[in-house]
């Protein structure tokens, strides 16, 4: 017994110095979010303790009689959200989750057809630095230039040409909805596989608000994090007939013993994304996009591709004398916490960029609507504007203090 302030100071001290971060900054990096008390309690709970190698019904320890209810919640509550056939909740992050399709049903050599990192796609999608690049022969394609969306047209005559085993899609840094349907029928016009990686948008896919990806893939994986709103982890969807291959990927093939405290509380994050109330809060995620993609083009930023149809923008920063470096720096300062992200043909290098990526499911949670969103484009633009003047940062930093202290967090 005892608290980690009495056991352990220095530990303690730090997690709450980050729940005073959390509580200060006005948080837009497009892949993160607040989890709810549940969440946070489901993931705390002594499930932590117990080893179930194996899946519900199945396992290679004893006393799993309990940890097997949480475990089939889990995936009952996710068949239902997206309508999947077969549901693997043991991921331990998405990274995991897209390794383990991979082992599934490829084999080293094998081609496959991603998105290039450099125009939205995520490392796991074939980037050389990535197991995904290393063991797989990768071919990519890419957003048009001009209008700074894919071309379908383009992937089309790339697949029908390289004819890979496998076409991924999904993206980290992509404003647009995609068109999995057509990215489908490519796929099955070479009989590749299709593999979609919703990590970023399967909030807004569970609501109902971006087409999904589950009707047309063979294979779906999801972070749980991001959108949806869950703990930190990774699950796979996807049609009966891949059922035992994609278990067997996970455990044995790339897994042992399951986070069953993380299952738990995707579990509960899940249950919440079943109620009505998480239609409003998607619905006002994209809302909250479109106030501050619009409040930044009232001030003369550009955005890739002119706007967005998700959560997330790329504020393409050419022109303006400062790198994407630069800006996340700045804004950090006061209090903005985003991060720098290449935009397609970025002419900087991958640590500098010119673009910075802004997200707005993390605020929304806060309970930030469209008002607040043209206060934060106000916020980015007196930070950029006035990088050298002392008083636009300090008039930047008591505005984010007011709408920090309007919506408490915790
Ligand atoms: N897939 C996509 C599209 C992502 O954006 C991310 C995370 O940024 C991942 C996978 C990896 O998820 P994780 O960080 O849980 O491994």
């Amino acid at each position: 017994k005892g608290t980690l302030i009495q056991s352990d100071p220095d530990l303690a001290k730090a997690i709450e110095k980050e729940l005073a971060r959390q509580r200060r900054n006005i948080e837009l990096i497009a892949s993160e979010n607040f989890v709810s008390p549940a969440v946070l309690e489901a993931q705390g709970s002594v499930l932590t303790n117990k080893y179930a190698e194996g899946y519900p019904g199945k396992r290679y320890y004893g006393g799993c009689e309990f940890v097997d209810m949480v475990e089939s919640l889990a995936i009952n509550r996710a068949k239902e959200l997206f309508g999947a056939d077969h549901v693997n909740v043991q991921p331990h992050s998405g990274a995991q989750a897209n390794f383990a399709v991979y082992f599934a049903l490829l084999n080293p050599g094998d081609k496959i057809l991603g998105m290039n990192l450099a125009h939205g796609g995520h490392l796991t999608h074939g980037s050389p630095v990535n197991v995904s690049g290393k063991y797989f022969n990768v071919v990519a394609y890419g957003v048009d230039e001009k209008t700074g969306r894919i071309n379908y047209d383009r992937l089309r005559d790339i697949a029908l040409t390289e004819r890979p085993k496998m076409i991924v899609a999904g993206a980290s840094a992509y404003p647009r909805a995609i068109d999995f349907k057509r990215i489908g029928e490519i796929a099955r016009e070479i009989g590749a596989y299709f593999f979609v990686d919703m990590a970023h948008i399967a909030g807004l896919v569970a609501a109902g608000l971006h087409q999904s990806p589950v009707p047309y893939a063979d294979v779906v994986t999801t972070t749980t994090h991001k959108t949806l709103r869950g703990p930190r982890g990774g699950m796979i969807l996807c049609k009966e007939k891949y059922a035992q291959l994609i278990d067997k990927a996970i455990f044995p093939g790339s897994q042992g013993g399951p986070l069953m405290h993380v299952i738990a509380a995707k579990a509960a994050a899940f249950g919440e994304a079943l109620k009505p109330e998480f239609k409003a809060y998607q619905q006002q995620i994209i809302n909250n996009a479109q106030a501050l993609a619009k409040g930044l083009i009232n001030r003369g930023f550009n955005l890739v591709s002119g706007g967005t149809d998700n959560h997330l923008m790329l504020v393409d920063l050419r022109g303006t004398g400062i790198t994407g470096k630069e800006a996340e720096k700045l804004l950090d300062e006061v209090n903005v916490t985003c991060n720098k992200n290449a935009i397609p043909f970025d002419p900087e290098k991958p640590f500098v960029t010119s673009g910075i990526r802004l997200g707005t499911p993390a605020v929304t949670t806060r309970g930030f609507k469209e008002a607040e969103m043209d206060q934060v484009a106000e916020i980015i633009s007196i930070t950029l504007k006035g990088k050298d003047n002392p008083a636009a940062k300090e008039q930047a930093r008591a505005m984010v203090k007011e709408l920090c202290d309007k919506h408490p967090l915790y």
